[in-house]
């Protein structure tokens, strides 16, 4: 029989990817968690996932009230649940810059909104997330797989710690005190540490908030439940549409100077196939920790370096955008590395959701 993985935002980019190696492995099924169900139907066909070996649900995570749905229908289809990828996301890079230099130039647009008045970002990335974990917790206990796997995807800008040339660039994550989630996280709030609305920021927070909600989940079910959570960043996917509400310009020349310059640059497939790694292999059933990824250049190319060729995390600067390594829970830094904080934000998401 097969095994079966929950993905959220499995119709496109690095989850639609991993959803095709993973269906296509004849090991697992794929339980396509997607906002958009139609599309996701309608790519699995196009990508010729096996017939019995994929199921499409709907899932939209800026609705609390969905992810309970979401539960709900997959409970009610009775199959066991081994692996849960938190993967969706969104990224609004430029709704900040309404009028900035000549008007219309950058159209902006501001803040938006999930169901329950969260910052989008913030709620599709991190909250929407904390809420499926937490209720899917229950099912991954009973997986009879050993261990069962929670996986959620950081990224390099999330900066976990202080060598990460990527976690430099400006605007850098920065979730203050929580002051914005202290103080309800609904309009006018919209940043996590209640500064100005800045959506390439808000992209970055929650992205950190996503790394802290691992290790909290290590800490509090990891020894007790035997699950296995861990985060990784996959390397630079620059060509998915998670970019979509960039300049075109930019579209144009991300991926080049990925490619050409910094090396950071990967493939959906490659990517996907990372991804799909630290849900199957047994050297990624490891918990409390952050895979880290290089460009698909400077590994060796597809299934290039991997646990095998580890990189101690401590040893360079500067780390080399070439090298994989895995931070274990302590190498873990920055932001996402402050265990008080992380406890916070844990019981300030608590009262968000209303699973008090
Ligand atoms: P994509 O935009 O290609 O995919 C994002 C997916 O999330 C889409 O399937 C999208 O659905 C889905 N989604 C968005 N909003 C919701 C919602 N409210 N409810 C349910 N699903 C939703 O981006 P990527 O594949 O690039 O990103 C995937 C993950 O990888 C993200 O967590 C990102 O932070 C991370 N990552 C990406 C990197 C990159 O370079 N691209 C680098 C490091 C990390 P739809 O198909 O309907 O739009």
């Amino acid at each position: 029989t097969k095994k079966t993985v929950v993905i959220t935002g499995a119709s496109s980019g690095l989850g639609l990817a991993a959803a095709r190696e993973l269906a296509k492995s004849g090991e697992w099924r794929v339980i396509m968690a997607c906002r958009d169900f139609i599309k996701a139907e309608t790519i699995a066909k196009e990508n010729d996932f096996p017939k019995d070996s994929y199921l499409v649900l709907h899932l939209d995570l800026a609705a609390n009230s969905s992810v309970r749905q979401f539960v709900a229908s997959f409970r009610a289809l009775n199959i066991p649940l081994d692996a849960l990828v938190c993967n969706a996301a969104v990224y609004f890079p430029n709704a900040h810059k309404e009028g900035a230099f000549f008007p219309g130039l950058f159209p902006g647009g501001g803040p938006r909104w999930s169901a329950d008045g969260h910052e989008l970002s913030f709620a599709t990335n991190y909250l929407g997330h904390f809420l499926l974990c937490n209720l899917l917790l229950e099912d991954l206990k009973k997986s009879s797989v050993k261990p069962a796997r929670c996986i959620i995807l950081g990224t390099v800008t999330a900066s976990i710690n202080d060598k990460e040339v990527g976690g430099m660039i400006p605007p850098v994550a920065d979730i203050g005190r929580l002051e914005g989630l202290e103080a309800g996280m609904k309009a006018p709030v919209t940043m996590i540490d209640n500064g100005r609305f800045n959506g390439a920021k808000a992209y970055k927070d929650s992205k950190v908030c996503d790394v802290m909600l691992m290790r909290e989940l290590h800490k509090r079910y990891h020894a007790s439940t035997g699950v296995c959570f861990s985060s990784l960043y996959p390397g630079c996917i620059a060509d998915t549409a998670l970019f979509r509400e960039h300049y075109p310009v930019f579209r144009f020349l991300f991926p080049i100077l990925q490619k050409g310059v910094t090396n950071a640059y990967v493939s959906e497939e490659e990517a996907g196939k990372r991804l799909a790694k630290v849900v199957a292999d047994d050297n990624y059933a490891q918990s409390g920790v952050y895979f880290s990824w290089g460009g698909e250049s400077g590994t060796g190319g597809a299934g290039g370096a991997d646990a095998v060729e580890n990189v101690d995390a401590s040893a360079d600067r500067f780390l080399q955008y070439g090298s994989f390594r895995t931070l274990k829970e302590s190498e873990i830094g920055g932001e996402a590395g402050d265990d008080e904080r992380s406890k916070r934000l844990w019981s300030l998401s608590e009262k968000l959701v209303g699973q008090q």
